[in-house]
């Protein structure tokens, strides 16, 4: 199916596969604040079990940003795996069943499946699918591990120019700059000769 409302009754006892991409603003609900990520492919199959509804798959896509400390855009993928349940109405059956506190809903939320809810004979997985990436936003964009940033005087970007600011705390080694500039600072005696 290519699309993220599954009618209930087209949907096959064995199941049914979806494999849907979408843009962010078909998936983000009114008043939210923008993601900013790219074409989200959603794959998967979904299948009633027992009255009700299990989907599992895989959302897949980026997360278009710019780095923390060199400011440059950037785009981190990700892929998150789905393992969803689907009910009929918003009893705490089921809630028990995974067997967790509801006060511990992040608990449960990492053990079980994520919960979603039957609504005039569709399942609609674009909620989900939202919640899942709103998650799964990262705590920080670095766009490479040894990104060395701007320059705190002139706000040069350090991965593309030397700007010269700071010649004196900057070894020009990228990976080993910063620990050796903190080394020197501290003892200035061993500064290290950076003359170029
Ligand atoms: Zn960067
Ligand atoms: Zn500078």
């Amino acid at each position: 199916m290519s699309t993220l409302v599954v009618s209930l009754s087209a949907l096959p006892d064995a199941g049914a596969s979806v494999d849907c991409t979408l843009e962010e603003g078909a998936l983000r609900p009114q008043g939210e604040p923008e993601l900013g990520v790219t074409a989200v492919r959603v794959q998967g199959v979904l299948e009633p079990i027992g009255g009700e509804y299990l989907f599992r798959g895989a959302l897949t896509g980026a997360y278009g940003s710019v780095c923390d400390r060199c400011l440059a855009p950037m785009a981190s993928a990700f892929r998150i795996e789905a393992y969803w349940v689907f009910q009929h109405s918003a009893s705490s059956e089921l809630l028990d069943v995974w067997g967790e506190d509801d006060d511990e809903a992040d608990e449960r939320d990492e053990d079980g499946p994520r919960l979603g809810y039957v609504a005039g004979g569709e399942i609609d997985l674009a909620p989900l699918v939202w919640e899942e990436l709103v998650l799964g936003y990262p705590a920080k964009f670095i766009c490479r591990e040894d990104c060395a940033g701007l320059c705190m005087a002139c706000g040069a970007n350090l991965n593309e120019t030397e700007c010269g600011c700071q010649e004196t705390q900057d070894s020009g080694s990228p990976s080993g700059g910063r620990g050796l500039a903190k080394l020197a600072e501290m003892f200035p005696d061993l500064k290290p000769k950076v003359e170029e």
